[in-house]
């Protein structure tokens, strides 16, 4: 399947000179948003995971459908002020504006080996915020998965680990 098909491009959004990459328009479509996060769980096939982690909002729809096909569990990585027990924070740029990244204390076991789910990866900052909530935590990142990457933003470079780092769609 073509999912770029499915990806509505919207220009000037949320700020004037971002080409934002719509996934509702993909997701609303059973077939694809389907075919999607399976061709995503083909992409770490063999990884060995215990957890899959995605941060708020859209690494939802991608890491919990991910968790499930993959027969894991899934932790939320939220923004600041909505997780209700014991947290770990850290504080991070994004491709427009700033925000601070929480996960609960107790989400995540030393030496758990997790694999993080975002919808998009575009500089970066949201993924290693990401990373440094589960090494504060003593987790072992093994791999990242996008269903999107901006790879004209260089988001990789940003990622520094010994793993995979994986998309399914690249602009
Ligand atoms: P980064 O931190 O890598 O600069 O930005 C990635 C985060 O911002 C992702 O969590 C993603 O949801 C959001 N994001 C940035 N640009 C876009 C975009 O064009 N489309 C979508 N769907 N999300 C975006």
């Amino acid at each position: 399947m073509d999912f770029k098909q499915k990806i509505r491009v919207v220009q000037d959004f949320p700020k004037e000179g971002i080409r934002f990459k719509d996934i509702t328009t993909l997701m609303k479509d059973g077939e694809a948003y389907k075919l999607a996060i399976s061709n995503i769980a083909d992409l770490v096939t063999g990884l060995d995971v215990d957890v899959i982690v995605g941060p708020e909002a859209r690494g939802f729809v991608i890491g919990a459908p991910l968790a499930i096909h993959l027969g894991k569990g899934f932790v939320p990585v939220r923004k600041s002020g909505k997780l209700p027990g014991e947290i770990v924070e850290s504080a991070y740029d994004l491709e427009y504006g700033k925000d601070t990244l929480a996960i609960h204390k107790d989400a995540i076991e030393p030496g758990q080996k997790v694999l993080i789910a975002d919808d998009l990866l575009a500089t970066g900052g949201t993924i290693a915020t990401t990373i440094d909530l589960i090494e504060k935590l003593g987790g072992i990142v093994v791999g990242c998965v996008f269903l999107i990457e901006l790879t004209y933003l260089d988001g990789r470079d940003k990622i520094n680990g010994d793993y995979p780092v994986h998309s399914l769609v690249k602009y």
